[in-house]
């Protein structure tokens, strides 16, 4: 039974889905540039909650939504739209850019071995929903016009700070000093913009008679209501979507359709590099492939990733890679050797499933693995459950071979150096190196 951290209640608790299929939401990347190994963070570990209630026999229907418009330089209604602001520094349209950056989030998303979502949603294709919601959210009293567009009065909406458990009285207070547009509370927020004479904004539909776009939260509001109906069963997002986007789309699907928008929320948190912020001026956004070009994979980087909690900070080093790549090796290594010996269903599995089934602990569930005895069947099961390609990926040797690398490690218990580095060069004749790890001896094809 799955139990996870429920960011409504700040607690754990045992998940129980409303219908048969367990509908999911998971906030998805803003195309307008690379996405970097802090921002793939999320979609690894939203992929083990698919790969957890699949293993725990659950169907699952998840949407994961492309933004491609409104999604604004700062989450405030101010700044420019991230898109127009990839094609200026491109000199392309923004299709094009948008065209550009899905595909190189989906190229990263395979390669990272990531659970396809039964729908992907690129936001503009959710317009006339956008432009219905608006409608009904007017209707419902719950917006007000300014100049700049038609604006969410937060007011209305009388469990808006519940929530983030935000200080609006706070808010008030630290808005800046002349804030004086149209807006009548400080959390108050577009769903819809106007573009005015003389703007540059590429993408614009018509909305009570001119030309506009969405704000930003609405998309996932409209898409969840068109695509999976409201209330879905768990929404995922990073801890930084709660004060602002997360909120805001929560107030938008009760003033549009009347409903809470999930019953679960789950927030992952952050990772550092070399214990700093990932910034550009700090020269430390790496991409898949910047990884790649230092020698390291997609299923390395997703093998550190999941070796930490969804929940805590994590700092990324080159190291720490390493060892999560030799450690690695070294499950790819028991799984060659799972071919060469008979081993027992050992049950191992159902330890490693309890893990995961308590609150995602992949931490834990990655000790167990080390230490237990796994048959060539769980780690099938295992494999399953992480998507790390183990199985595909582990070496195929001969009985020679492995008679080879048996009698090394023997060689190197009893102290006889000169037969082990004997056979290593012999190993290295076959194509194969060794090293040894905190994991023990790891060994690969060159
Ligand atoms: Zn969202």
């Amino acid at each position: 039974m799955l139990r996870i951290y429920n960011t409504v209640s700040r607690k754990v608790e045992s998940f129980k889905p409303t219908g048969d299929t367990v509908k999911i939401y998971t906030c998805g990347p803003t195309v307008y540039s690379e996405a970097h190994i802090g921002n793939l963070t999320a979609y690894i570990y939203w992929d083990l909650l698919v790969r957890a209630l699949k293993a725990d026999d659950y169907k699952v229907r998840r949407v994961l939504n492309l933004t491609d418009v409104g999604h604004l330089v700062s989450d405030a209604d101010d700044g420019q739209d991230k898109l127009e602001k990839g094609a200026e520094r491109e000199g392309k349209t923004v299709w094009e850019i948008a065209e550009k950056y899905i595909d190189k989030f989906k190229r990263d998303y395979h390669a990272l071995e990531l659970t396809e979502p039964e729908i992907w949603a690129r936001a503009t294709d959710y317009i006339d929903e956008d432009i219905r919601a608006v409608d009904s959210m007017t209707k419902n009293g719950f917006t007000y016009e300014t100049a700049d567009g038609i604006y969410y009065d937060t007011s209305k909406f009388e469990r808006y700070a519940d929530f983030a458990r935000l200080d609006l009285e706070g808010l008030k207070a630290g808005a800046r000093v002349g804030f004086s547009d149209e807006k009548r509370n400080v959390s108050d927020f577009a769903v819809w913009k106007f573009i005015h004479e003389g703007e540059k904004h590429e993408m614009r539909w018509d909305y009570l008679g001119r030309p506009g776009y969405p704000g930003w939260h609405l998309e996932c509001a409209t898409i969840i209501h068109k695509e999976l109906g409201e209330p879905i069963d768990i929404h995922t997002g990073g801890i930084d979507h709660i004060p602002i986007h997360h909120t805001n789309e929560i107030a938008e699907c009760y003033a549009a359709y009347g409903h809470d928008l999930s019953k679960y929320w789950m927030h992952c948190n952050f990772i550092t590099i070399d214990g700093e912020k990932i910034s550009k001026s700090l020269g430390n956004v790496y991409s898949l492939s910047d990884l790649a070009e230092r020698g390291f994979s997609a299923m390395d980087y997703k093998m550190w990733v999941l070796s930490g909690h969804y929940q805590g900070t994590r700092n990324f080093t080159f190291e720490s890679l390493e060892a999560a790549k030799t450690r690695r090796l070294a499950w790819r290594n028991r799984i060659a050797e799972c071919y060469q010996k008979d081993t027992n269903n050992s049950g191992a599995f159902e330890k490693i499933l309890e893990a995961i089934n308590n609150n995602l602990n992949s931490a834990e569930a990655y000790a167990i693995i080390d230490n237990s005895d796994l048959s060539l069947g769980d780690w099938q099961k295992v494999d399953e459950l992480f998507g790390l390609k183990l199985i595909v990926d582990s070496p195929k040797i001969s009985e020679e071979t492995y008679a080879l690398i048996l009698e090394r490690e023997k060689a190197r218990n009893e102290k006889d150096f000169a037969r082990a580095d004997e056979i290593r060069d012999e190993l290295a004749k076959r194509r194969i190196t060794v090293k040894d790890s905190i994991n023990g001896p790891v060994w690969q094809y060159l």
